[in-house]
């Protein structure tokens, strides 16, 4: 193909011919070419506005292109945009360490760079199970919860619940012990489950979604489950991994979805809003006992893992412009709005014939349909989505599953347009029948 050609061909048609994209059944797959972002909203290459109600899969935390993170970026890249980070450190790696080990109960001591959540899980899994190896203890066992996501890497595939994501590999997978979802399950069925886990000896590690997990539908559990599931295996000399990607930087309400309970996790992994969704990063936050079974002059202690990108100078730059930010009095009330607004809109979901379900915690809102089949394949998505697209919004529901996880920068008025659009969507999929 003539390069000079490619200016006068339409981005989508070009698209087509040459890039696979992520979650997509290319077959028939329509992708939209976006021009700019500003705010909450998505501008296309045709002009029209899309409202992103779901923050780019949850990671534009304070909308798209703001100026302060894009001023982070742009000033850290004149002067030093990446480095070899064995051997070599840098300010913005340093600050955003300090910063979040600030931010964090004081169990959780250092922070392990990566590049994104699943990497984060990796990181956080290798560290557990090489943690009892360095100790000369043979500790495999995992526990992991029915319907958990924590990433597409064969090691937080194994970890998640089964589904149609995992299908094709799960002979690979290691062996994990999985406990019903507290999320679905009677709090006593998953304390049994876990109790009888436990009664065959301490697991390296559980991993879990605290409070909230994502992927399967925005399904919701209580603190004080948490607290049991985090307590009963710490007491018993397990390690716990916290996989806050999705929950953490306060959309469940409070910071880390964790702190919603007592204890503090052996582990925690953050990624998706680290940087505000600028630039891909991932951090595994451990405590001082873990890092000091690594520490020996026995070379093979060593924990031998490591990204190029390792804690890259831009990504960590914005991700302290992002957590400055966050932690302002007016991003804090940005946040209390959202979660008040959402509470007052539960109830006119509830009254639609076909909510089986509305749930909201801190800034995410969650309306489960009880029409047809449930699950990610169900035919709701497929019908739903292009239906919010033609209204102007950017919902992309999980199966039947509709949810609203809006960048903090979004108003009232605009927080208003995706309810009013997700109730019509509910109206108009009831009338098809
Ligand atoms: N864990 C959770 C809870 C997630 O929601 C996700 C992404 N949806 C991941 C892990 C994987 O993160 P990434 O897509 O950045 O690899």
């Amino acid at each position: 193909m003539n390069p000079n050609q490619t200016s006068e061909r339409k981005l989508a048609d070009r698209d087509q011919a040459v890039v696979w994209h992520p979650f997509t059944q290319m077959l028939g797959a329509e992708v939209l070419p976006v021009k700019r972002g500003r705010g909450a909203w998505l501008e296309l290459e045709d002009g029209c506005e899309l409202l992103d109600g779901i923050a780019s899969w949850w990671v534009c935390l304070h909308g798209h292109a703001h100026p302060v993170l894009a001023r982070a970026v742009a000033n850290q890249a004149y002067l030093l945009e990446q480095v070899i980070f064995a051997g070599f450190t840098h300010e913005p790696a340093v600050a955003l360490a300090e910063k979040l080990i600030a931010l964090t109960p004081e169990k959780l001591q250092r922070v392990f760079f990566s590049d994104n959540g699943s990497t984060s899980v990796e990181v956080a899994l290798k560290l557990a199970l090489q943690y009892f190896h360095n100790r000369g203890e043979k500790r495999v066992r995992i526990l992991a919860l029915d319907d958990a996501y924590h990433g597409d890497t064969f090691g937080a595939m194994s970890v998640s619940g089964a589904s149609v994501f995992t299908e094709a590999f799960q002979d690979l997978f290691f062996e994990v012990e999985f406990l019903p979802s507290p999320a679905l399950e009677d709090v006593s069925v998953v304390e049994a489950a876990l109790d009888n886990a436990l009664a065959q000896g301490p697991p390296a590690a559980l991993i879990l979604e605290p409070l909230v997990q994502g992927v399967a539908g925005m399904q919701m559990y209580a603190p004080e489950v948490l607290e049991k599931l985090i307590g009963k295996v710490q007491a018993a000399g397990g390690l716990v991994i916290a996989d806050e990607i999705m929950t953490g930087f306060y959309r469940t309400g409070s910071r880390f979805a964790f702190l919603q309970q007592q204890h503090t996790p052996d582990l925690l992994c953050l990624s998706k809003a680290l940087t505000g969704g600028f630039l891909p990063l991932g951090t595994t936050l451990c405590s001082q006992e873990i890092y000091d079974a690594f520490l020996s002059q026995d070379k093979t202690k060593t924990f031998f893992h490591g990204h190029s990108f390792t804690a890259n100078p831009l990504a960590c730059a914005v991700a302290n412009a992002s957590l400055n930010l966050l932690e302002s009095p007016e991003v804090q009330q940005q946040i209390a709005q959202i979660a008040a607004q959402h509470q007052a809109a539960c109830k006119r979901f509830e009254r639609l014939p076909q909510v089986h379900a509305v749930r909201t915690k801190g800034i995410i809102l969650a309306v489960e349909l009880s029409a047809g089949e449930s699950g990610y394949l169900s035919q709701i998505s497929p019908q739903l989505y292009p239906f919010f697209l033609q209204q102007g919004v950017l919902l992309r529901p999980l199966g039947n599953v509709v949810y609203i996880l809006p960048p903090l920068c979004i108003t009232p008025t605009e927080l208003e347009m995706l309810y009013s659009a997700l109730e019509k969507g509910v109206e108009w999929l009831g009338e098809q029948g």
